[in-house]
């Protein structure tokens, strides 16, 4: 649909069956990633925090109790995970729990039906990662015995950024920074377990379980056009609704009730930056929003490198750098995934059945 060139192909994975059985799978097509993403969290853990990895891996066995009592199948998942990787399951739950998931960027935008060309409701969402992380992503296709599939980008193919289901309902979101963060369910756990819901009620209930860690700004559509921004940190949230039916989210607390849990918010100039550039380019094209829509506004350089299409800021020491390593907007209506592997700039959109 656009012009360009993907510079490397996406790899993708299906699984179905029980949840072991799909962990088993996804394990066995995507060992190469586990033992990378387990080198790292386990070099993070050293480098930022002065930890062992036989500390790194105590401390997350210490929520796996609350994780699996929320997340049951889920927690199963990651067993047979372990076992397809070869990987022990300690150390497999250790990287569901790694504080480097905390330095996620992104920026989201929303829209629904009410403004698009063909009534449809959209999720779009650019990923702003550290850049080693692009070839730890995968298209997952996942179906479970008891749940609605899904359709998603998992990091090391068992872990949702993005991601739709079967029932019509997506999970997109950002990263924040919270000041109450504390031992409980990690927030990878929680996102996935947002793909279980059969609708929106259980969606939003799913998106933030009391005895939670953390929390990603967790944002909950369905395919009757309610969208939700769940703006959460560790102990307590709030749900912005997209009262005009359309949202943009970033990474600084909009909801005036939760401004008090923001770490710092000298450390967010890209994304107020962000999410005012993506509101503006937003608003010229409602009524007549497309995929193209995306694709457009999610490019953009405007900020440039920590723009919304972001790039490496060579300036910064490598791990502060933050990529765009894909760009994605679920049609709910018609459970169809567009992916742009890599900047969005530079790639173009491919689309992927659920
Ligand atoms: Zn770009």
């Amino acid at each position: 649909m656009t012009k360009g060139k993907p510079r490397a192909s996406l790899r993708t994975v299906r699984a179905e069956g029980t949840h072991r059985e799909i962990g088993i799978k996804i394990g066995r097509e995507c060992k190469d990633i586990a033992r990378r993403i387990d080198r790292r969290m386990k070099a993070y853990a050293r480098d930022c925090y002065g930890r062992s990895p036989a500390e790194e891996l105590a401390r997350a066995r210490k929520v796996l109790p609350a994780s699996r009592r929320f997340a049951p199948g889920f927690v199963e998942e990651l067993e047979g995970y372990a076992e397809g990787s070869g990987l022990d399951f300690d150390s497999v739950f250790a990287s569901v729990c790694d504080p480097e998931w905390e330095m996620k960027g992104c920026t989201d935008i929303a829209v629904n039906e009410r403004w698009t060309r063909d009534d449809c409701v959209f999720a779009a969402h650019n990923e702003d990662v550290e850049p080693h992380n692009y070839t730890d992503i995968v298209l997952a296709r996942v179906f479970p015995d008891d749940e609605p599939g899904y359709i998603g980008m998992n990091y090391g193919g068992i872990m949702p950024t993005v991601a739709m289901n079967a029932a019509g309902i997506s999970m997109t979101g950002n990263a924040l920074e919270p000041n109450d963060v504390r031992l409980g369910i990690p927030k990878m756990v929680v996102v996935r377990e947002i793909l279980r819901a059969e609708g929106l009620h259980d969606a939003l209930k799913l998106s933030m379980p009391p005895g939670r860690g953390h929390s990603f700004n967790n944002i909950v559509c369905d395919s009757n056009g309610e969208i939700y921004s769940m703006e959460g940190s560790a102990t307590t949230f709030d749900a912005l609704y997209a009262e005009d039916g359309h949202l943009v989210h970033t990474n600084h607390y909009v909801s005036p009730r939760m401004w008090r849990f923001e770490s710092d918010m000298h450390t967010r100039f890209s994304s107020i930056m962000r999410y005012n550039r993506a509101k503006k380019l937003l608003k010229r094209e409602l009524g007549e929003v497309t995929v193209a829509t995306f694709k457009r506004i999610l490019s953009d350089h405007v900020g440039h490198p920590e723009s919304i299409c972001r790039h490496p800021d060579p300036r910064l020491a490598e791990p502060e750098r933050t990529r765009t390593i894909f760009s994605s907007v679920f049609d709910l209506t018609n459970k169809v995934a567009w992916v742009c592997y890599g900047n969005p700039c530079e790639g173009m959109y491919e689309k992927h059945e659920l």
